[in-house]
């Protein structure tokens, strides 16, 4: 028997998070963000559940070409454009839209050969000073893309660095969003500017509004601005479960301790359980101890410090736990329990992004499918 690990992927979650985008920005057009091999859940998984999405935006050619080659004829966009000028035939092959977020982008255009002119997203950087043209910068870049010949259309785009942050006003996105709008006032072409965190705090703002949304985090069931809000607070389901099973009992007595470092010591008589799930999964190597699990769905917590291919999980309050007893790590528990990713990412001092996409090639993947 395989080591009894798996990550379940649930599609009907997916779909319905992603819905929740739709429902969120009714008037936008809705970008299924699927970078990083959709945030860990594979692409290939996520695909059925995101078909609903007006397109897929990411940054791997590579992936493109695998969304391509599952039969994705819709939008695609490069939200990173291309990395040197040869990508750019890749792009006209596949027809991909692509983000030009700085001038050598422009020059590598203005020499490409296409027979069809692309489409492009002009991001301008108003503050995240990450990539993009400065907003004194973006006219220029403008005209300058919208006389080549390669060029269709252009969409403008932004990106918030505070879209999470507990206000709109001063140290939240508001000084981002009157940049963008100031600089592209009077230029046409489609506008991008929300992630999930402003889809779902600022969509009802008309100056937040527009006419696409790049839902990601939110589209696997991850609350971008959590503990603020909640799963719950946003109706997010879990894209992902972690799980796996007890498979070592020990009694433990006062003073004895469990783990590499003897990290945890017994104040009392306690049970515990060894679960097949370490650092070498995914799992937070830095989860202190009283980090949440289920165990058969009801909440525990971690013991002493997670090691490569094993943690400890109190058993003190489950006597009906044995082994080969379930364990979820994160995600939907066997009787449809939750536990969300953002609580296991918080104890490990991260976010819920950073754990789902940091399973591990090892974990065997299962897909529930759409019913
Ligand atoms: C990753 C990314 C997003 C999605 O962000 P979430 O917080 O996961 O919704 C949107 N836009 C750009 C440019 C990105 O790189």
């Amino acid at each position: 028997m395989p080591r009894p690990i798996e990550a379940l992927i649930h599609q009907a979650a997916l779909a319905h998070n992603l819905a929740r985008a739709r429902a969120l920005a009714p008037d936008a057009q809705v970008w299924a963000v699927v970078k990083a091999n959709a945030y860990g859940h594979g692409i290939e998984n996520v695909f059925e559940a995101f078909r609903a999405a007006d397109g897929f935006a990411l940054l791997d050619l590579d992936e493109a070409q695998r969304l391509r080659q599952l039969g994705w004829r819709g939008p695609i966009l490069l939200l990173e454009g291309c990395f040197e000028a040869r990508d750019l035939e890749l792009c006209s092959r596949l027809k991909l839209w692509h983000a030009v977020h700085c001038e050598q982008q422009i020059d590598w255009l203005a020499m490409h050969k296409t027979h069809e002119p692309h489409r492009v997203f002009l991001k301008m950087n108003s503050g995240m000073n990450r990539l993009g043209f400065m907003p004194q910068a973006f006219r220029a870049a403008w005209t300058r893309l919208n006389a080549l010949p390669q060029v269709d259309e252009i969409s403008l785009m932004t990106h918030f660095s505070d879209a999470d942050a507990k206000r709109f006003g001063q140290d939240g996105i508001a000084h981002q969003v009157a940049a963008f709008q100031a600089a592209t006032a009077d230029l046409p072409g489609e506008r991008s500017l929300s992630n999930s965190a402003a889809t779902l705090r600022y969509n009802q703002r008309s100056e937040v509004r527009a006419d696409w949304v790049r839902a990601g985090i939110m589209s696997y069931g991850g609350v971008p601005d959590f503990p603020e809000h909640d799963q719950g607070h946003w109706d997010l389901k879990p894209g992902m479960t972690l799980r796996s099973e007890i498979i070592g009992i020990q009694q433990l007595q006062p003073g004895d301790t469990v783990g590499y470092g003897s990290g945890f010591t017994a104040d009392r008589a306690m049970r515990i359980g060894t679960v097949a799930c370490g650092y070498a999964d995914g799992y937070p190597r830095h989860c202190p101890t009283g980090t949440p699990v289920l165990v058969e769905g009801q909440r525990t917590r971690t013991i002493g410090r997670v090691s490569m291919d094993m943690l400890a999980v109190d058993l003190s309050e489950l006597p009906q736990a044995a082994l080969g007893s379930e364990v979820t790590l994160w995600g939907q528990g066997p009787k449809g329990q939750v536990l969300p990713i953002d609580e296991v990412a918080r104890a490990a001092g991260t976010i819920g992004y950073e754990l789902m996409c940091a399973i591990t090639r090892r974990v065997p993947v299962t897909v529930e499918p759409l019913t």
